[in-house]
């Protein structure tokens, strides 16, 4: 089924023939004792796309590059887990705002809201989650006491979930949450196995792409201690896409898009 996007959500510039002006990058080297995965599973995705929302020009850019504040190793208490979250939100505002720009979108800010057992959001609200979650409807991100004990422990985990939050951020800026929801013709569970494995398989590729500190050792266990669910996948598929980040270096490779529904089960 094809639909025209709604013109508010058109992501086309204004002004045809003026070209899109991303930034560029070079790739940085892999840190040592990565598995390097050539061959057929890690060319990108075809350009093809359910719809034409999806801006083809920023699928062909480098994700962004920078240096960005590793995890420490642990937290000593809440507020140092909430100060490492707002610095590295900045940072990630920082370096996307150019991304935006060249796409005629004005950046929003994004809020964060650590809370202890229960929430009440315009999302819905949340007993005791075991996670962290964004609201595209205030763009807020959700930390809970959960995740603080967990990433007290491992505070690498700090950096994924700070990274994957803020991803969904930028997918709700450019329109995809929004367009894929109220226009995607497949179930809800699909869309949103689409929208998550994107943001998993783009923080992968940030967080070495801004020097967050992953080593050979972090992205091992990120990969053996994935776990699967309806509303992200199975654990082979989101080790897929998991993986395939760390090797993609523009947004095109990690564009859950344009493959079929049996590689977003
Ligand atoms: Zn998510």
């Amino acid at each position: 089924m094809k639909l025209a996007p709604p013109r508010h959500l058109k992501l086309v510039p204004r002004h045809r023939s003026r070209p899109y002006l991303f930034p560029r990058w070079r790739c940085r080297r892999f840190p040592a004792g990565f598995r390097h995965t050539t061959g057929r599973n890690c060319r990108p995705p075809a350009t093809r796309s359910p719809t034409n929302w999806w801006p083809t020009r920023i699928n062909k850019t480098n994700y962004p590059v920078g240096n960005r504040p590793a995890p420490p190793k642990g937290f000593r208490n809440r507020e140092q887990h909430t100060a490492y979250y707002k610095s590295v939100i900045n940072c990630l505002q920082d370096v996307w705002c150019p991304y935006l720009t060249a796409l005629d979108i004005q950046q929003k800010p994004v809020s964060l809201v650590a809370y202890d057992l229960d929430v009440n959001t315009p999302c819905g609200s949340e007993r005791q989650s075991k996670t962290a979650f964004y609201c595209p409807a205030n763009a807020t991100i959700y930390l809970s006491r959960n995740v603080y004990e967990f990433e007290a422990e491992d505070g690498f985990y700090a950096g994924d979930t700070v990274v994957h939050e803020h991803f969904h951020h930028i997918q709700n800026q450019l329109g995809i949450t929004r367009y894929a929801r109220t226009y995607l013709d497949a179930d809800e569970m699909e869309v949103s196995r689409r929208i998550e494995l994107q943001d998993i398989c783009s923080t992968s590729r940030l967080q070495l792409t801004l020097n967050m500190g992953v080593d050979a050792d972090i992205y091992a266990t990120f990969l053996k201690y994935s776990l699967g669910d309806e509303q992200h996948g199975t654990k082979e598929t989101i080790d897929y896409w998991m993986n395939r980040g760390f090797y993609m270096t523009t947004l095109q490779g990690c564009n859950t898009w344009g493959v079929p529904s049996k590689d977003v089960a």
